[in-house]
């Protein structure tokens, strides 16, 4: 909660949730994939221009007798990338003249509005301190993400990727077991990890899918055409996406969403991951749902 902005919470990127907030939006500009609750219940805005700058000078004053500055920031909320550059690097200065040891800034970012920025404008943003993008890719597999709407292709989505490489603005992706449901899984996961593969960020974040009440996701899951898997299958395409991941990078399976928070380097501490996804395997749905329900109490209402 941002007193001003956010009434009740905002979403932040896992990566960069110790780093200073900055509110520029409120939800998200596309809002249409169907297992998204970012936008319920409110309408996509921007925040004034002026009230964003005097928030920056705002928190700048509250650490100027702190032992401690932040360095590293991330704009909210869902896309903020859809803005104008020129917005943005206004917002970019702001940070920078109010927090001159800045190291960047971050954010959640659409490959399809990486996509419609120019090269040019890119670097320029990078320049400005813009860098570490969080990409919401969730899934390697086109009909999965045709399924949810997500409103991008795996070429396009590649294709962001390779404009971010080209410019040197480092990101991390997203995604999102479960996503494809039990007709699904096998190839969700292994189109999913042949997409991962092709890629280098700094970062996986690895979360599982969670059915929002308000999420649209819940009429396709209510009429059968969408089939949720089971916890226990959620362990097993953990399993499959890291027996099939080659690249190196950082793998974050810590989200709050995930029955075995996980986290190490790939491929180095592969095999060790695989080895407690194994042990974890060995439990029954049932042991399993007895766990996730002291954590989240709802499971079985969904
Ligand atoms: S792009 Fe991200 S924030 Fe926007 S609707 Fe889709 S999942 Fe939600």
């Amino acid at each position: 909660m941002i007193k001003g902005f956010y009434d009740k919470y905002m979403y932040t990127p896992m990566p960069e949730m110790h780093n200073e907030m900055i509110p520029v939006t409120d939800g998200c500009s596309y809002g249409k994939c169907i297992y998204c609750d970012l936008n319920m219940g409110k309408k996509f805005r921007v925040f004034d221009l002026e009230d964003i700058k005097k928030y920056i000078r705002k928190r700048a004053r509250f650490y100027e007798d702190k032992r401690f500055t932040p360095n590293k920031f991330t704009l909210l909320e869902g896309n903020p990338l859809c803005l104008k550059t020129e917005f943005l690097a206004e917002i970019l200065k702001e940070i920078k003249v109010n927090f001159p040891n800045m190291k960047y800034v971050s954010c959640f970012a659409r490959s399809e509005d990486v996509l419609r920025k120019t090269k040019e404008d890119l670097k320029y943003l990078k320049s400005l301190g813009l860098d570490r993008l969080c990409l919401g890719i969730e899934s390697g597999d086109d009909e999965v993400l045709k399924f949810h709407h997500k409103g991008v292709t795996t070429e396009e989505q590649l294709k962001a990727i390779r404009m971010l490489e080209e410019v040197g603005i480092d990101y991390s992706c997203y995604i999102m077991l479960g996503l494809g449901g039990k007709e699904r899984s096998r190839e969700h996961i292994l189109n999913t990890a042949k997409f991962l593969n092709k890629t280098n960020p700094f970062e996986i974040v690895v979360v599982n899918l969670v059915i929002f009440s308000g999420a649209n996701l819940v009429d396709y899951v209510k009429s059968g055409e969408f089939k949720r898997i089971s916890l226990k299958e959620q362990i097993e395409e953990e399993i499959l996406l890291l027996e099939n991941l080659k690249i190196h990078t950082i793998y974050n399976g810590t989200h709050k969403t995930k029955i075995l928070p996980l986290t190490t380097m790939i491929p180095d501490r592969k095999d060790d991951l695989l080895k407690l996804l194994r042990e974890e395997d060995k439990k029954t749905n049932r042991e399993l749902l007895k766990e996730e329900k002291k954590k989240w109490g709802v499971w079985d209402k969904e």
